[in-house]
């Protein structure tokens, strides 16, 4: 093909209902077209005092160092492991999916020694089993996924938070999926390290990676014997860009820092108590609409996550035939499951902007006629009396 025949960008409108990313919202695609200002302009500055601020808010800390990291979520996950972990030291991991599994392999390459504990795929951890291992090893870190993408967990942090402290460790902790989704509070639940992503429930798309420290591991990193593996990634560095100092580190992507700082606006004027009730209310109804249906949930209700709901693949109907018959003729796209979850489940985000009523309509709607296609057996008319149901009293 020859480079003079390429022709400009046209692409597809789609409904992004995947594990990430969701659609953005029109005011962020708006904010990331403005036109650039230099990055020490003094314009440019006080966006980064605003997004601080914002981030601050969401991440409900008074965590001074709170910043975006340049990169996506996984930038966040590498910059905590890479501050946090010296050669030699131990990390508590617990895993129960995908993404516990991406910060053992950062944690050995820093390192680090890990030591893991599990649950099945699809349930929590339990408490009880971090109390165990934290009394025969000593730790420098507990790490663990708040909500675990790949399987639709929600992960209880208070009784592992109080746990970890007690035995002198610090809880680090993956907010990816439920930063702008659901409450993280990182100061009252006492998280010392979370980071996440911008292309989740933020409504920005993916380039950016919150992350906030508390003093308690600031002191631990400024207490480092070796220096930070990764210099792009030196929290101390980057501090003295992002604070007072503003002395020149990288450049920051300023485009999408302008687009983070609108996302952050949009969920901060929305309200945050009201955003993550729009994203329990519209996970409800998508369960209700779906188990009507007679389709089943992987997860037990009081761990399922509200921006990601994974679905149980029934027999007779083709995962992967179902997912490409939404995106040509809905221009919906869902999510596969992952690993040993793969061809099992179906997982449907509704995430940050894409988490509205209508969306989880269409979703029913169009899950049904690809249903249909594939001569699935349902009664017609139960998933929309179903989320009547959840939608009516708050109409
Ligand atoms: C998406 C995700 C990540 C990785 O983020 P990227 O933006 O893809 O780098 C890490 N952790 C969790 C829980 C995620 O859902």
């Amino acid at each position: 093909m020859s480079p003079n025949t390429i022709k400009a960008l046209n692409i597809s409108q789609r409904y992004l209902h995947g594990p990430g990313p969701s659609n953005v919202h029109p005011l962020v695609l708006q904010a990331i077209s403005i036109p650039l200002v230099g990055h020490l302009d003094a314009e440019f500055l006080q966006v980064m005092e605003e997004v601080k601020i914002l981030l601050k808010n969401i991440f409900e800390t008074s965590n001074d160092f709170t910043i975006p990291i340049s990169g996506t979520g996984s930038a966040g996950m590498e910059a905590a492991f890479a501050n946090i972990i010296e050669p030699n030291d131990h990390a508590l991991l617990c895993t129960n999916g995908y993404f516990g599994s991406r910060m053992g392999e950062m944690i050995r390459r820093h390192g680090g020694t890990v030591h893991e504990i599990k649950a099945p795929w699809g349930e929590p951890i339990n408490p009880a089993t971090v109390e165990e291992e934290l009394r025969t090893n000593q730790v420098k870190v507990v790490c663990i996924v708040h909500a675990e993408t790949s399987t639709g967990v929600l992960q209880p942090l208070e009784e592992i938070s109080r746990i970890t402290h007690e035995n002198g460790a610090l809880l680090l902790v993956d907010a990816v999926t439920s930063l702008g989704g659901l409450p993280v509070r990182v100061d009252e639940t006492e998280i010392d390290i979370c980071y996440s992503g911008t292309q989740k429930c933020l409504s920005c798309p993916p380039g950016l990676a919150p992350i906030t420290i508390n003093p308690r591991a600031l002191s631990v990193i400024k207490d480092r014997k070796h220096p930070v593996r990764s210099w792009y990634l030196d929290l101390t560095l980057l501090m003295k860009y992002w604070g007072q100092e503003r002395v020149y580190h990288h450049t920051a992507p300023i485009s999408m820092n302008f687009a983070l700082h609108e996302a952050l606006r949009l969920i901060v004027e929305e309200g945050l108590d009201v955003c993550f009730n729009r994203h329990a209310l519209n996970h409800s109804a998508l369960v209700a609409g779906l188990e009507a249906l007679g389709l089943s949930m992987l997860v037990e209700p009081q761990y399922q996550l509200p921006p990601l709901t994974t679905v149980l693949v029934p027999v007779g109907v083709e995962e992967a035939s179902l997912r490409q018959y939404l995106l040509q003729n809905h221009q919906i796209e869902i999510g596969s499951g992952l690993g040993e979850l793969k061809g099992r489940v179906w997982r449907i985000g509704l995430m940050g902007h894409s988490s509205s009523q209508e969306s989880v309509r269409r979703l029913l709607r169009c899950i049904e006629d690809a249903l249909r296609a594939q001569h699935f057996q349902f009664e017609e008319g139960e998933a929309e009396k179903a989320i009547h149901a959840i939608y009516a009293p708050n109409n």
